[in-house]
């Protein structure tokens, strides 16, 4: 069956890709099956965003192939989950940098000890005539107190890993796709379709 991920993201397209392809003889993004469609991200949750995602592209292409979608942040336990579902503009719309200048100058008074967080990634996979599976990876750090690393986005240069004693941008793609948020929901996806097979 063919899969179409929505997004247009091609970094998270070639992971998705590598992972899932033993179950899709087919896998390819949103401008590749000819749709283009903004989906308001107005949920309170990562679960609704993903699966409203997932949904409306779904139904957009006539509900006959598989759609997965994914929504993920960052979660700050000192800022009470913030910025979380709201973390591609939590200064302003997909702005890494001034998102990344607001998180510090929040933390700025927040000691080491406290300075906890975690990557959260929902993915929600979409098929006809099955109930949607909904999977959710995380990785916890905390915040860094300046930026560090050239790879990556977002809040990598700021998400330091206490075991690696690295931030998610000094991390080689492999390195963080082996621990990150993302992966880590991949791989439960990937688990549960082996069990659907079995
Ligand atoms: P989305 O799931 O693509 O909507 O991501 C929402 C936002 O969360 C991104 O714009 C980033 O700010 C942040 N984010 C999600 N995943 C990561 C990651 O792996 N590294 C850094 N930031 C991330």
């Amino acid at each position: 069956m063919k899969l179409i991920i929505a997004s247009n993201n091609n970094h998270k397209i070639t992971e998705i890709k590598q992972i899932l392809s033993p179950w899709f003889a087919d896998v390819i993004s949103m401008g590749d099956a000819g749709i283009s469609l903004e989906v308001v991200e107005d949920g309170q949750t990562f679960v609704e965003n993903s699966l409203k995602k997932a949904r409306e592209v779904f139904d957009a292409l006539g509900g006959i192939y598989a759609v997965l979608a994914d929504d993920s942040g960052l979660s700050v336990d000192a800022l009470s989950g913030a910025p979380g579902v709201y973390s591609a503009r939590f200064a302003r719309e997909h702005d890494d940098a001034a998102n990344n200048e607001k998180l510090l100058s929040l933390m700025k008074d927040i000691p080491d000890g406290k300075r906890s967080a975690k990557f959260v990634c929902v993915v929600s996979l979409i098929r006809p005539d099955s109930e949607p599976l909904v999977v959710r990876g995380e990785c916890h750090g905390v915040v860094a107190r300046s930026l560090s690393g050239s790879r990556g986005f977002g809040y990598d240069p700021l998400f330091f890993v206490p075991e690696l004693g690295k931030t998610f941008s000094q991390l080689s793609e492999g390195e963080k796709n082996a621990i990150s948020h993302r992966g880590r929901a991949l791989a439960l996806l990937r688990d549960a379709l082996e069990r659907e097979s079995e």
